[in-house]
């Protein structure tokens, strides 16, 4: 099952994150991503509250936690856990299950030297997931820059190492580091073991260093029709849940077309879903 939405508040929204749930039904989308990224603004009470709204609307939430990150770095590794930690606590209460985040920056470290320093955060935070019961998983993000730690083959095997822990795809992303190249068949078939798949997609514009900034669906780069088409031939959404959030400049504009680009893909080429 396909579940689309916007990255933070939908565009049209005038008013809170109730409103926005509420504009996105309207609008026939299914997905919305809190956005921490500057601080957690739901305190435990409002949580519930939107929690229970997104249930009875059917709109499935999940977390992006803080921008302040880097679990590379041993001297900011424990305040970057405990921005993460803390969105994953406000998760819980709303029913949001993956907690997003950019994991770090290489700075001179060298790529085994990271991973061995990310793998030991997410270690001690899925310990706090599983003390506190937290229902919620550690979504490393895919990441648009080549200084940034978070290629998927990192973030897999995170995910295989570390318990509570599954990669977040942002094909935007993998297209940016990649210099305007993703293979989207590789990427499923890398994921096909998931029986969950949270994912970011946007237009993006780039350098040989990687992401400049996201751009409109419209850029098509990377092209969503390549994509539909990978995820209904390979009938990805059969017995799996897909969230696809927008985080493009027009949000729920994009994340409308990309909807209509499923249904045509579907209708046209590869029976049914
Ligand atoms: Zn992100």
């Amino acid at each position: 099952m396909f579940y689309l939405g916007s990255g933070g508040l939908p565009t049209v929204t005038k008013g809170n994150t109730f409103q926005g749930l509420r504009d996105l039904k309207e609008l026939g989308l299914s997905a919305m991503e809190l956005e921490f990224v500057r601080s957690v603004y739901l305190k435990e009470d409002k949580a519930k509250e939107v929690g229970k709204l997104a249930r009875e609307l059917g709109i499935k939430l999940s977390i992006h936690a803080s921008y302040y990150v880097n679990l590379c770095n041993p001297q900011k590794a424990k305040a970057s856990q405990k921005r993460i930690l803390d969105a994953c606590k406000i998760g819980h209460y709303a029913g949001a299950k993956y907690i997003v985040f950019h994991p770090g920056f290489y700075g001179k470290l060298d790529e085994e030297k990271a991973y061995s320093l990310v793998k030991k955060s997410c270690e001690e935070m899925s310990s706090k997931i599983d003390q506190y019961k937290w229902d919620v998983v550690l979504g490393p993000e895919t990441t648009g820059k080549k200084s940034q730690f978070g290629t998927l083959d990192e973030n897999l095997r995170l995910s295989k190492e570390v318990k509570n822990c599954a990669p977040v795809i942002d094909f935007a992303h993998i297209f940016a580091r990649n210099v305007g190249q993703i293979n989207f068949a590789e990427v499923l078939d890398k994921m096909r073991d998931f029986e969950e798949m949270h994912t970011h997609f946007s237009g993006i514009d780039y350098s040989e260093k990687g992401e400049k900034k996201h751009l409109e669906l419209s850029s098509k780069q990377p092209d969503f029709k390549e994509l539909a088409k990978e995820l209904i031939k390979k009938k990805f959404n059969k017995n799996r849940d897909i969230t696809i959030i927008s985080e493009t400049p027009v949000l729920e504009q994009d994340s409308l077309k990309m909807k209509k680009i499923l249904e045509e893909t579907k209708n046209k080429n590869y029976g049914s879903y």
